[in-house]
C-alpha cells in the first residue's frame, strides 16, 4: 500500500497486527527522528524500554548511541531518523524471527520511500543481514559503504553489543568517523 504521508503510515503502522509479535507487544515502536533526514538508522526490534515507552533506543544502548551520535554532530531530534527492522518487542529480547522480519520489513520500506535518506546505517547484524546482504559479517565488514541503487549502506556494531564487548567500541567508533566523512564528502547539509 502508498501512503501519502508519514502520519498516515503511522497510524495503520500502531494497529498491526500482521505477526504474531502484536500479541505480546505493549505498543508498536514505529521510529523517531526528522522524517526529512538525509541519514537513517535501522537496529533490529525494541527491547523492554523501548516497548514501554514506545520510542527505539531508550535504553542504556540508545544512551550509547545517542553519544556517538553527538561526537559526529548527529542528534535523533534533529537530523536523522531511528527505525527498527521490527516494530514490537520480540519476547525476551530473542532475535526477530525470518518471517516476523519478512512481514514487518514493508513498514520500514514504506517509512524509507517517505523519508528518501541518501545514507541508511544498520545497526548490528539483523539489520545488516536483512538490508545489506544476507552473508554480513559485522566483525570484518563493518564501516564499510555499500551502494545499493540510490543509497548507501554501512553497517556498524549494535550498541547493546558494544556494552556487552566494550573492546569492540574504538571501532565503532571509527565507524561513525567514517560516516561523518562520508556526509562531507557528498556534502548533505546536517
Ligand atoms: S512486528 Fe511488525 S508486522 Fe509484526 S505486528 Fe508488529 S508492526 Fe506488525
Amino acid at each position: 500500500m502508498k501512503y501519502e504521508s508519514f502520519d498516515e503510515l503511522k497510524r495503520a503502522c500502531l494497529i498491526c497486527e500482521k505477526c504474531s509479535l502484536c500479541k505480546t507487544r505493549t505498543q508498536v515502536v514505529f521510529g523517531v527522528g526528522n522524517e526529512n533526514a538525509d541519514i537513517l538508522f535501522v537496529g533490529e526490534g525494541p527491547g523492554e524500554t523501548e516497548d514501554l515507552q514506545g520510542e527505539p533506543f531508550v535504553g542504556r544502548a540508545g544512551q550509547l548511541l545517542d553519544k556517538y551520535l553527538q561526537v559526529i554532530g548527529l542528534d535523533r531530534k534533529k537530523n536523522i531518523y531511528i527505525a527498527n527492522i521490527v516494530k514490537c518487542r520480540p519476547p525476551q529480547n530473542r532475535d526477530p524471527q525470518a518471517e516476523e522480519q519478512e512481514l514487518c520489513i514493508d513498514w520500514l520500506r514504506a517509512q524509507t520511500r517517505l523519508i528518501r535518506p541518501k545514507i541508511i546505517v544498520c545497526l548490528g547484524r539483523i539489520a545488516a543481514q536483512k538490508l545489506i546482504a544476507e552473508d554480513f559479517r559485522v566483525t570484518k565488514q563493518h564501516g564499510e559503504f555499500i551502494q545499493k541503487g540510490n543509497i548507501l549502506f554501512m553497517g556498524t556494531f549494535h550498541p547493546a553489543a558494544l556494552l556487552r564487548n566494550p573492546l569492540n567500541k574504538p571501532d565503532a567508533l571509527s565507524d561513525f568517523q567514517a560516516l561523518r566523512e562520508k556526509i562531507k564528502e557528498l556534502n548533505i547539509q546536517i
